[in-house]
């Protein structure tokens, strides 16, 4: 805010422009000086002058059988990334991406093979959530209840804007959403996590963790290769002792790979000293027809082995879920976003300068 008012008092205009301008910004992420209908004509004028406006424009959208929607959204220098309403009986959800594309090569993952283009800034972040919550009140009726960073991109490899979105998310003069009901999900970087209990953040923390040896999670996930599980563990029993927050561990379900009941106990193992819950995650297959042994060359486990497989943990006093896919049909599952439908989009109109 103290940006905005700021620029207002530079522009010689009325102090309460800035809540007005903030609100236009922030709350209903105007794609033009223009549509700020309530601020004058020469004060926008001036703004146009003086500040770049780049919002996210919604290029496309696809819905599932199931009702979630896959939104591909425009950025002002001509990139898409993706984001997905979820909607399940008690919750509306947004999963929002980070950055255009990822560098972390997650073997599993249909982003990973997008290279990483650059991180979204702030409000570009923002604009996802602000865009995907118009979707759910046209489509549900209702507001997001819940806005999980799980899409395309490193969230931690972008700090700066993760942290600044989520503030903007959650502040009173933002969109007013409870922390709690925002979750950051990281491939483990340990340093990062470090600094944010450092920075008390106040969203919730989830690890994909996907295999609980370095062994197997080296062969899923490069980024582990620096960051083993010893040093994740550590970084992570101090922001829970920090915080007081518990965190969640993702996992994936990879038949043959990690869904066996010694991978199970190793979790086991791994969890209780974190003192974390898990979220089993269904695979959804990026590439069926992929050489065995490649990336995207993975499958399902069996749902009565997934269910083995969670009690399994539950028996060892863990706490575990199976959380079902949702969107596989359109490729919004999780790990499937990789801007399939790019080509087909029509060049964005550039709403902005720049
Ligand atoms: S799983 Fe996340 S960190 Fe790994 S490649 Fe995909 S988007 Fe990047």
């Amino acid at each position: 805010m103290e940006e905005v008012q700021k620029l207002v008092a530079d522009l010689g205009e009325k102090p309460y422009r800035a809540k007005q301008l903030w609100e236009w910004l922030w709350k209903k992420s105007a794609h033009s000086w223009e549509a700020m209908s309530d601020l004058p004509k020469a004060f926008r004028a001036q703004l146009a002058e003086r500040t770049l406006l780049r919002p996210l424009v919604l290029a496309e959208q696809q819905k599932s059988t199931d009702g979630t929607i896959k939104c591909a959204f425009k950025t002002w220098d001509g990139h898409v990334v993706e984001g997905v309403l979820i909607p399940t009986p008690t919750r509306l959800t947004a999963c929002i991406s980070s950055q255009i594309g990822c560098s972390l090569t997650c073997t599993f993952c249909a982003t990973g093979k997008l290279k990483r283009i650059r991180n979204l800034d702030a409000q570009e972040i923002v604009d996802q959530v602000v865009l995907i919550n118009k979707l759910a009140q046209e489509h549900y009726q209702q507001d997001l209840s819940n806005i999980v960073y799980m899409g395309m991109g490193e969230p931690l490899l972008n700090y700066a804007n993760t942290m600044r979105s989520a503030e903007r998310i959650t502040a009173p003069d933002g969109l007013g959403m409870g922390a709690r009901r925002i979750t950051v999900s990281t491939a483990g970087i340990a340093k990062m996590i470090r600094k944010l209990a450092d920075d008390g953040a106040r969203f919730n923390l989830a690890l994909s963790l996907h295999a609980a040896t370095d062994h197997k999670r080296d062969r899923i996930m490069p980024i582990n290769e620096e960051n083993s599980l010893l040093d994740l563990k550590d970084a992570l029993r101090y922001y829970t002792r920090v915080t007081g927050k518990e965190v969640t561990f993702e996992y994936i379900l990879l038949r043959g790979f990690n869904d066996s009941l010694a991978d199970a106990q190793e979790l086991v193992r791994y969890a209780s000293d974190v003192h974390a819950k898990v979220n089993l995650i269904e695979y959804n297959p990026i590439d069926p027809t992929a050489t065995p042994g490649t990336t995207g060359s993975f499958q399902r486990t069996a749902n009565e082995d997934a269910v083995a497989f969670m009690y399994f943990l539950e028996n060892k006093g863990i706490v575990a879920r199976i959380r079902q896919s949702r969107g596989r049909d359109i490729d919004a599952a999780c790990g499937q976003l990789a801007n399939k439908n790019e080509p087909a989009l029509k060049e964005g109109e550039r709403v902005m300068k720049g």
